[in-house]
């Protein structure tokens, strides 16, 4: 049995040069993979890479991921860890949504995989896209928050997209309200 590291640096070989989907044809410069640590509380997945991921080749370097990250710093205990990925690992043209084939393609490749061999606590996806995309049976984001719902046996909890509180400012605290309401159900699962 290869180690956790081994099957996740597969996955990303496999997809380093991959040409599956019409992503590959639209001027890509970077593959973004998931990073963090390999034995996750929170397994956290967004839409897709945006013009700052694409060029550094990282998830969630952005305005919107730099928003998310400084909320998990703010709110998370130093000991919580975390994983994260998109639902595609390639930008789509002018950061429209990824279609339901290149999601289709990209997850089967990339992050359905990754979940299993990461095999967080707590899957949280961030926005409606990524929220739909892994479990297409969920309500709609606004009416799916604060609810832990289940992808294959695994806890999801869905949060609002850091983007969506770029445009709404006020719309941060909801966010936050659903790290937090996150980092409850960790602790309530951890103590049982
Ligand atoms: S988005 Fe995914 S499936 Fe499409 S080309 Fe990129 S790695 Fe391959």
């Amino acid at each position: 049995m290869l180690s956790r590291n081994k099957q996740l640096l597969n996955v990303q070989k496999n997809m380093q040069n991959c040409t599956q989907c019409p992503l590959a044809t639209c001027g890509r410069t970077n593959v973004v993979h998931g990073e963090g640590d390999i034995n996750p509380d929170f397994f956290l997945i967004g839409e897709a890479p945006g013009a700052a991921e694409e060029i550094e080749g990282r998830p969630f370097v952005g305005r919107s991921g730099q928003l998310l990250r400084a909320i998990l710093l703010k709110l998370l205990p130093p000991e919580t860890t975390y994983y994260i990925s998109n639902t595609v690992k390639c930008r789509p043209p002018k950061n429209r949504n990824p279609t339901r084939k290149e999601k289709t393609i990209c997850t089967m490749l990339g992050i359905f995989k990754e979940i299993e061999i990461v095999n967080p606590r707590i899957i949280i996806t961030v926005g409606a896209v990524a929220l739909s995309t892994v479990l297409p049976s969920a309500p709609p984001l606004l009416k799916a928050r604060e609810i832990m719902h289940l992808y294959k046996g695994f806890p999801l909890i869905p949060a609002l997209h850091p983007a969506y509180c770029l445009r709404f400012p006020s719309k941060k605290k909801e966010l936050e309200q659903d790290i937090l309401f996150a980092l409850k159900s960790l602790q309530e699962m951890k103590s049982e």
